[in-house]
């Protein structure tokens, strides 16, 4: 199997280009951020603080998450139900990068990424995914661009869905995340020795998926 692994911090476009990368590829994409999401929002919606490792540790030994692919479209169950349409709010962002910071979850998350790349042929993005779950990923890209970039970006997909948004709110946000992800001590945001640093700052959408299509074929 062939594996890219994408990895950045929030709003560096990682799940939009890894989609459109892996569509003209032939490749499943896989964005993991949805995994820790889920297992965040199932938190939120039982009281459990996402927080405290032992309630978390508690909560994971009675649940179970799946991942599963329908005409190429990643789906996450958790006890069965599908969560994909619920865990994209700000609200679950943070959650989703407190409760990644607690070991037992990113080891209870583990297995099923792995898993998915041993079936198909992925993209995968995440956090760590070429220092961590895909060591021997074919190619590893660290996707990048400014935080200001990142909030902006960030801020036109909301007001594209008419959510009330303050920009300087998302920017907050995103540098928090930035340093709660690259600071944590199991598995910390950070590029791998071998990948390749890419910065979308000043680069369009297509741009960026070029850019890397390109960095895939020259690997193929
Ligand atoms: O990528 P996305 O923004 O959906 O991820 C949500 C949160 O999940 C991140 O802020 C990060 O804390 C966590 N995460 C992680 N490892 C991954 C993917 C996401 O820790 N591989």
């Amino acid at each position: 199997m062939f594996a890219v692994a994408i990895d950045g911090p929030s709003g560096a476009g990682k799940s939009s280009v890894s989609k459109a990368v892996a569509k003209a590829a032939g490749f499943v994409h896989i964005d993991t951020g949805a995994l820790y999401r889920s297992v965040a929002y199932y938190a939120l919606s039982n009281n459990i603080d996402v927080k405290d490792e032992a309630m978390v540790g508690k909560m994971l030994s009675e649940i179970t998450v799946r991942l599963v692919l329908e005409n190429g479209e990643q789906k996450v169950l958790v006890n069965g139900e599908n969560v994909t349409g619920k865990i994209r709010t700000e609200n679950v962002s943070m959650a989703a990068s407190d409760i990644s910071k607690i070991p037992s979850v990113r080891a209870f998350l583990l297995d099923t990424q792995r898993k998915t790349a041993d079936e198909y042929n992925v993209i995968m993005d995440g956090r760590d995914i070429a220092t961590v779950v895909l060591p021997n990923a074919d190619v590893k890209i660290f996707l990048t661009a400014s935080a200001e970039k990142r909030a902006e970006r960030r801020f036109k997909e909301l007001l594209a869905k008419n959510e009330e948004v303050e920009y300087n709110k998302i920017l907050e946000d995103v540098i928090k995340r930035d340093r709660q992800d690259t600071e944590r001590e199991t598995a910390p945001l950070k590029p791998s020795d071998e990948s390749v640093i890419v910065d979308t700052t000043e680069m369009s959408f297509d741009q960026s998926v070029d850019f890397i299509a390109n960095l895939i074929k020259e690997r193929l």
